[in-house]
């Protein structure tokens, strides 16, 4: 199958910062990674492996995290190390969930289209990072020892909605996704950010939640960020375009209408996690805040939002 990238994403390699190690997560591991996987853990099964009662089939269980969020497979390597040593004992082996990590996957009848979660910090950077004009190119395939990536597979799907009453065709599809991809967000008030955000916040399942927006959010957005944000305008747009690329809501709402509600929800929960940032460094918005408030949004957006709830304009 074809895969298609984003061209300021086709570069992507991990760098092994330990983000997604140090995340405190559930990593699932697959039955068939248990031996790989013991073969190199040096230690019982027990010492790594917590058994899941309510797991899907395929899953063994899932991997031990430390108490400060740590993996148990993951460590800091030795100084004077190259920056392409693994930090993880059991890299090789790892589980299906960290080969696929930051990488995000649409399967439909054109092909793999493939975005990328900037929670990842060398994902994020990649934004940054002069680059030709936003498009969509083919490229490799994101995980090499898979035929097809995991993702969503909407290969037995018709075309997305072109309006909630009519569809696309494919063709179609592919040339509005290489226009929209272009397109900035219409300017909107610092209340409709909010109001926006408040809507990615709700969709969050409990135990999960994520804070409220800053209060005073429209002072400091004026204080802090209002007068940098034309600077980063690049940026912001390449992030847009990560959100209308690939993006699941395609299949999962009214088709490309979702696909442009859900960029422009993006676009203000990264607004208040910019404020958020500034108010947390006590300065005004700089590329290294920038950097870390797609970090948080993507956080919020790719890991802990319920992504059908957000399609179906039903969060509560
Ligand atoms: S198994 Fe390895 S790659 Fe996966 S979370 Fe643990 S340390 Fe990271």
């Amino acid at each position: 199958m074809r895969t298609f990238w984003l061209n300021f994403h086709l570069g992507y390699a991990c760098r092994h910062s330990g983000a997604c190690c140090t995340s405190g997560w559930p990593i699932p591991v697959e039955h068939d990674r248990v031996i790989p996987i013991r073969s190199l853990a040096a230690r019982p099964d027990t010492a790594w492996l917590i058994a899941d009662p309510n797991a899907p089939a395929e899953v063994a269980g899932t991997l031990a995290v430390r108490p400060n969020g740590e993996c148990t497979f993951f460590r800091i390597p030795a100084s004077g190390a190259l920056p392409s040593t693994p930090g993880c004992a059991v890299h090789p082996a790892r589980p299906s969930s960290c080969s696929h990590f930051p990488y995000v996957c649409l399967i439909d009848a054109r092909g793999v289209h493939v975005t990328l979660s900037h929670y990842c910090p060398t994902a994020a950077s990649m934004l940054f990072e002069p680059a030709q004009p936003i498009a969509i190119i083919e490229g490799p395939s994101p995980v090499l020892d898979r035929a097809l990536p995991e993702g969503l597979d909407a290969r037995d799907s018709l075309p997305p909605l072109e309006t909630p009453t009519r569809l696309m065709t494919f063709d179609a599809f592919t040339a509005w996704e290489r226009t929209a991809i272009a397109e900035v967000s219409a300017p909107v008030s610092p209340a409709v950010s909010i109001d926006r955000f408040e809507c990615v916040r709700r969709s969050v399942p409990q135990p999960w939640s994520w804070p409220e927006a800053p209060p005073d959010f429209a002072q400091q957005w004026q204080a802090l960020v209002a007068a940098r944000w034309p600077a980063f305008a690049a940026v912001v747009r390449r992030y847009r375009a990560a959100k209308i690329f690939a993006s699941w809501a395609a299949y999962q709402g009214d088709g490309r209408l979702t696909v442009i509600r859900l960029a422009d929800l993006a676009d203000a929960a990264l607004r208040v996690e910019a404020v958020r940032q500034c108010l947390q460094a006590g300065r005004a918005l700089d590329a290294e805040l920038l950097k870390q408030a797609v970090r948080r949004t993507d956080l919020l957006l790719v890991h802990y939002a319920d992504g059908r709830v957000l399609s179906s304009g039903t969060a509560p």
